[in-house]
């Protein structure tokens, strides 16, 4: 593909640290008002950098400055210039896409491998996919005379932080938007290089401000009223809170949220391709994913044999060090969300499910979970009803096709699902029923910049990517 770069980044002083880094607004790294946020490196616990981070009269500095470069420079800049810069970013995401490689598992705790050949390059092909539309969008069937919303307040999680960046900045920017946008708290870095790397592509300042800090800063940005446009990926708990907040103001609004996905497997499934999908489901980014397939509905004559399989695939991956470019599954991004899976996991057992961990050894220091799968597992269940977003997978079984779709149907989410199944019929009678916003066939967690990507239900409205991921950002 165009966007492959060298093998194995495996040294840390690829990631360039710096021991402190500085919020970016108005085209400047500037020190904040807030209280520095010390970023620590999950798979060992070791201090990374401090973070200067935003307070209110910041988060006002910052949406003026969004606010004036919108007015005077954006978005009177033809699509056709608009995209040059698209493209640039894009570029430059591959060039220093070792380094952003390297920075993201170390602030993270994802695998190397995945940073390298999964977060970074979708980064920069989203980049792409979103320069290709920026000047087309007159003639794409947007309606008359297609304008952009404004200044756009865009919050976003600590799962994937570059690509979630990427999934908002670049369809705003396409559409002549501006930008405040607010990284996780426990993940800033990578926003901010992105944010030099603005500075080198030459982006007019004020076009993308990034502000670093914790909850209040994304709750400040989102009620400001010089905010044209919310987008916030989390947590469906604080997708409410901003949804009360945006309540009656006019603005504009998107929520990616939470989910709990089945994987449906038939009887007549391919098997050891579906081994492979259910694993990739639910242990890609340690189940940090909104769309992971944390609930296996398998058919009952095929389950014991499936689960056998699976248990022997999961105890070979190999967890540990998320810099070891052979490591599948890394560290859990902080002490909070390693609490809360094992909280989940605990809750599991005293409801009566199976567990099983995989017997591999994990390391002394750092955050680590041991992949688990649950069987036997009921409706009613903690761990079959609520998100766990870690490597915890939980086993429920069905009878018939339709018993199947009501258990998959059985969640308040609806963010994505998978279907296996030798017969096309099957697949396409399974995901016309199945209430959520992606549907796999014969796969897991595929993404593309082209495809649509959103929820049903709790896991939020809006979607981002493709055609329809423009028409948020813009007005007819
Ligand atoms: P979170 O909701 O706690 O935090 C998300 C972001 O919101 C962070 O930047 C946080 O600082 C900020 N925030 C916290 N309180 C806020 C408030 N009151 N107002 C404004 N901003 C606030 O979620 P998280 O734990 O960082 O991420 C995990 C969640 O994200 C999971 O539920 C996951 O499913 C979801 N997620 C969804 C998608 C999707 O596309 N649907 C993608 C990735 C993650």
């Amino acid at each position: 593909t165009p966007w492959e770069y060298e093998p194995a980044p495996e040294s840390p002083d690829l990631a360039r640290l710096e021991p402190s880094y500085r919020m970016f607004v108005d085209g400047e790294f500037i020190a904040g008002g807030g209280e520095p946020i010390k970023s620590i490196n999950p798979a060992t616990e070791e201090h990374l950098a401090d973070v200067s981070t935003a307070d209110e009269s910041d988060v006002d500095t910052a949406v003026t400055a969004a606010r004036t470069a919108f007015d005077q420079v954006w978005s009177k800049l033809p699509g056709a210039e608009r995209a040059k810069y698209l493209f640039r970013i894009a570029r430059l995401i591959q060039e220093r896409g070792r380094e952003l490689a390297v920075l993201e598992t170390l602030d993270n705790g994802k695998p190397i491998r995945e940073s390298r050949d999964a977060d970074i390059p979708t980064a920069a092909a989203h980049f792409f996919h979103h320069a290709g539309w920026a000047d087309k969008l007159d003639h794409a069937g947007f309606g008359p005379d297609p304008r952009p919303v404004g200044v756009a307040g865009q919050v976003i999680p600590w799962n994937f932080p570059l690509l979630m960046l990427a999934w908002k900045i670049a369809p705003a920017l396409a559409c002549g938007n501006t930008v405040v946008l607010k990284p996780a708290e426990t993940t800033p870095l990578s926003a901010l290089v992105f944010a030099d790397l603005c500075r080198q592509a030459g982006l007019p300042a004020g076009v993308v401000n990034v502000l670093p800090g914790a909850g209040e800063v994304g709750a400040a940005l989102v009620a400001h009223p010089g905010i044209d446009k919310v987008a916030f990926t989390g947590s469906t708990e604080v997708g409410k809170q901003i949804q009360r907040t945006v309540a009656g103001s006019g603005k504009r609004l998107t929520l990616e949220l939470g989910g709990k996905a089945a994987n449906v497997v038939f009887d007549d499934a391919p098997l050891d391709q579906a081994v492979e999908g259910i694993v990739n489901g639910i242990f890609f980014n340690q189940g940090h994913v909104c769309c992971a397939g944390s609930r296996l509905l398998v058919q009952e004559s095929v389950a014991e044999e499936l689960e056998e399989r699976l248990r022997a695939r999961v105890a070979a991956l190999r967890v540990g060090d998320p810099l070891d470019k052979n490591t599948d599954v890394g560290a859990i991004n902080s002490a909070e969300q390693l609490a809360e899976i094992r909280d989940l996991a605990a809750s599991g057992e005293s409801e009566g499910a199976q567990r099983w961990s995989s017997p591999c050894e994990l390391p002394e220091r750092g955050f680590f979970f041991a992949p688990t799968v649950f069987s036997e597992v009921q409706q009613s269940m903690r761990i079959a009803r609520e998100e766990i977003f870690g490597p915890v997978l939980s086993v429920l079984t069905f009878r018939t096709p339709e018993e199947a779709i009501a258990k998959a149907n059985n969640t308040p989410y609806g963010l994505s699902a998978g279907v296996w199944s030798e017969k096309g019929s099957r697949i396409l009678w399974a995901s016309q029923r199945l209430r959520a916003g992606v549907v796999w066939a014969n796969t897991f967690n595929r993404f593309d910049p082209a495809a649509p990507f959103g929820g049903y239900q709790e896991s939020g409205f809006g979607r981002e990517g493709g055609r329809a991921g423009l028409e948020a950002y813009l007005d007819v």
